[in-house]
């Protein structure tokens, strides 16, 4: 059993799926940072890129996605344009410099665009960068995959995708606004592999409106009889103050800090008892996937789409919203689709906010990267180990957390409290901040 301190899980927390965190962006750095940091890669260096696409056909209740409805045809027809313009202005300041070895779809919904786009998208990116065999990998709706989808992706080269699955319950389906029958995610798995695609992560949640551990557990086992090679499992973040569609959702219905806690114990026991090897807090692997080979290897690493076996250090963000990682700055696009157009069509940066990464940011980030991905920081400068030394105590006197050889190293039993022990390194954290979700 998991110890369960609920005292030490009342604040919100950031993901820390980037150091520091969205919270500290400011419009002071933007366009020049952006085009100072491009300048700087070198010719072979690899590098990442991020593309995203902010639409859905249905918007889901429960989710927290910069993403709008795709109801019109002329608004996606509008997008792509400027996608394209961007992607034409970034490709066109590498001039050929950097070498892509991972693109990811985002959204969204990238299959909320028409098959045939996708196609040309993908085409623009290898005609336009320089791509050095890219793993490709894309987030599918899969209520809107028809069967032009699976041989699109197998087309462009795709090997790995990612289904929002969430629950297999249908009154929570209901709850959450997000209906899709077992039939059809059996029928979209079928469809990817008979196209060659076999890594397919689903993504799960828990603390869901109504959901008990039962319903929990039902899903769970539905999920491995279908044998995905991974598996995410997230606690729903309710924040309606940052996301007016969550109103929709009945909070007098979510279950409670000790369900949740419950839930997320469940779900390891059962995942790890059928198999699949935990990566970090919330992701689950078979043994043959990479991300478990990652992990195994000590080179598993943190992006903003969560764990990952991307080792590139920069991360190039195309599309309204999408962020940037480099070593000293992280940039995120104009969020507004309109305004991100009128920038990408009069072929200027599309960055409209970010921050410069201090040394000291960079160091803790890390410090917290290590931690989170393998339960053990590295060895800690004195002068940041010093400030987060009296935050740590209370960690260690449950025996959730303990220091060696300078190191904070995570106790087995104190993996469910890993973002708040990670959350001592961070400088700027407020854990009573109402932007960031439950620490579990
Ligand atoms: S499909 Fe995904 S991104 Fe789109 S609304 Fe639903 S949860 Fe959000």
């Amino acid at each position: 059993m998991w110890p369960y301190y609920p005292e030490l899980l009342t604040g919100n927390v950031p993901r820390y799926t980037s150091y520091p965190t969205a919270v500290e962006f400011h419009e002071g750095v933007g366009g020049p940072e952006l085009l100072k940091a491009l300048d700087a890669i070198g010719l072979d260096e690899p590098i990442s890129l991020y593309v995203h696409i902010p639409y859905c056909q249905q918007i889901c209740w429960y989710c927290g996605c910069n993403t709008g409805a795709a109801s019109k045809t002329q608004r996606l027809t509008s997008y792509l344009e400027a996608l394209e313009a961007e992607i034409a202005l970034i490709a066109g300041k590498l001039g050929g410099r950097g070498k892509v070895r991972n693109i990811a779809f985002g959204g969204g919904s990238p299959n909320a665009i028409a098959p045939v786009e996708f196609v040309r998208l993908v085409d623009r990116i290898f005609t336009t960068f320089s791509c050095d065999r890219p793993n490709i990998s894309v987030e599918l709706d899969p209520r809107i995959f028809n069967p032009e989808w699976a041989p699109t992706l197998a087309h462009c080269g795709v090997s790995r995708v990612s289904l929002g699955v969430q629950s297999f319950s249908e009154d929570i389906q209901r709850a959450i606004g997000r209906i899709q029958p077992l039939e059809m995610i059996k029928d979209c798995m079928k469809q990817l592999r008979d196209v060659g695609i076999d890594s397919v992560n689903f993504d799960l949640m828990y603390g869901l409106p109504g959901q008990s551990i039962d319903d929990l557990s039902e899903t769970l086992d539905t999920a491995i009889a279908l044998q995905p090679s991974r598996i995410a499992l997230f606690g729903y973040a309710h924040m309606p103050q940052l996301f007016p569609r969550q109103r929709r959702i009945d909070d007098t219905n979510l279950p409670g800090s000790s369900d949740r806690f419950a839930m997320a114990e469940l779900g390891y026991r059962q995942l790890t008892w059928a198999g699949y090897k935990a990566i970090g807090f919330d992701h689950f692997a078979l043994p043959k996937d990479s991300l478990s080979r990652a992990a195994a290897q000590g080179s598993l690493h943190r992006n903003f789409q969560g764990y990952t076996d991307d080792d590139c250090p920069t991360m190039i963000g195309l599309g309204a919203s999408a962020i940037s990682n480099f070593p000293a700055a992280i940039i995120q696009n104009e969020k507004n689709p309109g305004r991100y157009r009128m920038l990408a069509l009069a072929a200027q940066p599309t960055a409209s906010r970010g921050l410069s990464r201090t040394a000291d940011d960079q160091q803790r980030a890390h410090f917290i990267e290590k931690l989170l991905c393998t339960g053990n920081t590295g060895p800690i400068s004195a002068p940041i180990f010093k400030t987060a030394r009296t935050a740590l105590q209370i960690f260690i006197d449950r025996g959730l957390a303990r220091v060696e050889s300078g190191a904070i190293i995570v106790e087995n039993n104190g993996l469910a409290y890993s973002r708040m022990i990670a959350s001592v390194l961070d400088k700027y954290r407020q854990l009573d901040s109402k932007k960031f979700s439950n620490a579990v």
